[in-house]
């Protein structure tokens, strides 16, 4: 079976990169989320990014409608009735992913592949709450996923070699780069990453430097493109906490606790550049 047809689940940040990537390749697409806004938000993004590529004259405007017109929404997950294939990047939690792919097995044909984009949980756990964890697959993308190259592609305990094929297949006629991982907290992308983070924000509760002094001893010190403290807005603290709980537990070593600075971060709502206020400020 050749993947065709799509469905995305949730159309933030990551959901509206990943609907666009794959009607961008010619698959067709529906976005799903059980926000209206959300949708609307995504699909703004969408647009707008690809205007931004017929202005680099990189897409031709009969190809930016055509890819647009290749995704339709929804607000219903029954929709996903004759897909070849779900992504599922709605919010970092176990128990939400974990009662969607419950649904999703109820709705979607015996071959149909479940894929999650989630940054740090376990595959095999999301897995168990379906009836085919062969067909269960993690499908990592980074943001922005219109421009970053790396898929992180990792097998759960019980994943098929055949679905795995097939996702690597998929990724790279994205255009992207595939990399093998097995199911561990974290993955490889996010075991390393985000102590790092976590670590440049302990600095900033110590009182070691200043948000913007730390990013720029990373940057021009690690040639970093981006400091620590940058990217954790742009990931999304609330994603940034989910990942360290993820890999505190899972590990269970306290060198993954994280800072209680970014706990009452996300307690105020300062949850970076999506909320307007995190380690900076943004209009
Ligand atoms: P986001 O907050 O921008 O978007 C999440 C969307 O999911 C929202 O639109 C919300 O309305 C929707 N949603 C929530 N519950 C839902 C449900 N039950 N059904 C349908 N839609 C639902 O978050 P994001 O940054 O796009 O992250 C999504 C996933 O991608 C997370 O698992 C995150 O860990 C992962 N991820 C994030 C990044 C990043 O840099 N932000 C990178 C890689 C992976």
């Amino acid at each position: 079976m050749n993947i065709q047809t799509v469905m995305v689940i949730g159309a933030g940040q990551m959901g509206s990169g990943i609907a666009q990537v794959h009607a961008m390749a010619g698959l067709n697409v529906i976005l799903h989320d059980i926000k209206k806004e959300s949708i609307e938000r995504g699909l703004a993004t969408i647009t707008k990014n690809l205007t931004r590529q017929v202005e680099k004259g990189r897409v031709s405007e009969e190809e930016k409608q055509s890819v647009l017109e290749r995704i339709i929404t929804s607000t219903e997950l029954l929709d996903a009735a004759s897909v070849d294939l779900v992504i599922e990047a709605v919010v970092e939690n176990v128990e939400v992913k974990s009662k969607i792919f419950a649904e999703l097995d109820q709705i979607v044909p015996p071959s149909t592949i479940l894929a999650t984009n989630t940054s740090s949980l376990p595959i095999t756990e999301i897995a168990a709450a379906t009836s085919r964890p062969e067909n269960v697959i993690g499908m990592h993308f980074m943001n922005p996923v219109p421009v970053m190259k790396l898929v992180e592609v990792i097998r759960g305990l019980a994943t098929a070699d055949e679905v795995y094929e097939k996702i690597k297949a998929l990724s790279l006629k994205l255009g992207k780069t595939p990399v093998e991982v097995n199911d561990f907290p974290g993955f490889v992308s996010n075991r390393i990453l985000m102590p790092m983070i976590n670590e440049a924000i302990f600095a900033v509760y110590e009182g070691v430097a200043e948000p913007a002094a730390i990013d720029e001893v990373m940057k021009l010190g690690m040639n970093h493109p981006m400091g620590p403290l940058t990217l954790a807005d742009f990931i999304g603290l609330d994603t940034c906490l989910y990942i360290m709980k993820t890999l505190h537990d899972g590990f269970g070593d306290d060198k993954y606790r994280p800072c209680p600075l970014l706990r009452k971060y996300v307690k105020a709502g300062w949850l970076g550049k999506k909320t307007g206020r995190g380690f900076y400020e943004y209009n």
